[in-house]
């Protein structure tokens, strides 16, 4: 039996990259509360704001306009409660969806791609008196089949209509070149475990001139738009991680290689594959098969056996397998249970895919 770990599961949590933890490990000890204005006050502030200024540049931002959270779903959950009237994709992650249930819920199409012509006709049914009040949300890349959302196209037809526009951008940050100069973009959300930071840390984008309320209430900490003590050694751990991330940006395509090259093999030699999203631009890192033979969770099991460390399609929060949302949205129901996501990241090599495409076939 294979006892080599072998980690392709970078969508649901990165490994801690080498230069985020050894930024944590140099600043642990000295009290870190940024808010204290005595010394060591002054020199955790000035590490936070080097980790903002790192995360800024990163992501071609002012420093100012990013407000740290707890994570991608605290930034959601922040610019989901401001708003009444809201659409957002129906392949959103539950961080978006769960906040708003009432929200209504765009069609994609069998790549999970967003219909625009649905978009366009929501926002054409908007009040003018609604209009501030109202809120599409779409995320750049979705988490099950890294499938990439039309970011331009929907913040032109947003700008066109004056409405706010929020993108869950925590699966894109570190993989794309990511512009959040784009027309009509007001909100955009980070994670820093999916960029090799540690997990309980984020960011929340707000364009310049936007206002957004504070989620928590008890303390006027990022100008008083998120309360609670900074998470310093996280944060000082996601400014190195998204350094490093954008750092080594061109990986993404040696990556995209080595996906292609694995869907190449085991869907000639299995014909009953599928690659979910295939026919839409795609981050590199993922890919979504469908297993018709047996459900995800007999074949995590077995490969898990095995060594190798997946996912189903659906983000299991609760160490429970259930099917996809995201897969029943692209039309492809029937699989929905039979997922399987496989996710590189920066530990990722070639021998990796090799030896899970052999594994899968053996199955
Ligand atoms: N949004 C997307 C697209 C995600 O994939 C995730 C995590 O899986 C989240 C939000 C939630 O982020 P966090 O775990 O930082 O709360």
């Amino acid at each position: 039996m294979q006892t080599e770990t072998i980690y392709l599961d970078h969508n649901a949590t990165t490994p801690l990259r080498a230069q985020a933890r050894e930024a944590i490990s140099d600043a642990m000890g000295p009290a870190l509360n940024p808010s204290s204005i005595h010394s060591q006050g002054r020199q955790a502030r000035e590490k936070l704001e080097t980790a903002r200024r790192q995360i800024a540049e990163a992501l071609d931002a002012r420093h100012h306009d990013l407000v740290f959270t707890s994570g991608g779903t605290e930034s959601n959950n922040m610019v989901l409660t401001a708003f009444d009237n809201i659409a957002v994709s129906a392949v959103e992650h539950d961080a978006v969806l769960a906040p708003r249930p009432d929200a209504h819920r765009l069609a994609v199409d069998s790549d999970g791609v967003l219909r625009l012509d649905e978009l366009e006709k929501w926002l054409e049914h908007i009040a003018d008196e609604d209009k501030p009040k109202s809120l599409v949300s779409v995320m750049a890349a979705n988490n099950e089949t890294g499938v990439l959302q039309p970011l331009k196209e929907i913040g032109a037809l947003c700008a066109q209509h004056n409405i706010a526009f929020h993108s869950d951008m925590v699966q894109a940050a570190g993989k794309i070149v990511l512009d959040l100069s784009i027309d009509g973009l007001s909100f955009a959300s980070f994670s820093a475990h999916k960029v090799g930071g540690p997990t309980g840390v984020g960011a929340l984008w707000v364009r310049p001139g936007l206002q957004i309320p504070s989620l928590l209430k008890g303390g006027g900490q990022e100008q008083g738009r998120r309360a609670g003590t900074e998470n310093s050694l996280g944060i000082i751990g996601f400014g190195a991680a998204m350094a490093a991330s954008i750092a080594e940006l061109s990986f993404m395509a040696e990556l995209a290689k080595m996906r292609d090259e694995f869907e190449a093999e085991i869907t000639a030699s299995d014909p009953s594959i599928t690659i979910l999203g295939g026919g839409a631009p795609r981050l590199g890192n993922t890919s979504a098969i469908a297993l018709p033979k047996m459900p995800s969770s007999t074949a995590l099991m077995a490969l898990d056996l095995k060594g190798f460390c997946l996912s189903s399609g659906s983000a299991c929060s609760s160490g429970k397998v259930k099917s996809s949302h995201v897969i029943e949205a692209m039309g492809q129901t029937e699989l929905a249970s039979h997922i399987l996501r496989i996710s590189g990241g920066w530990t990722t090599n070639k021998d990796d895919f090799q030896k899970l495409a052999t594994a899968l076939l053996a199955l």
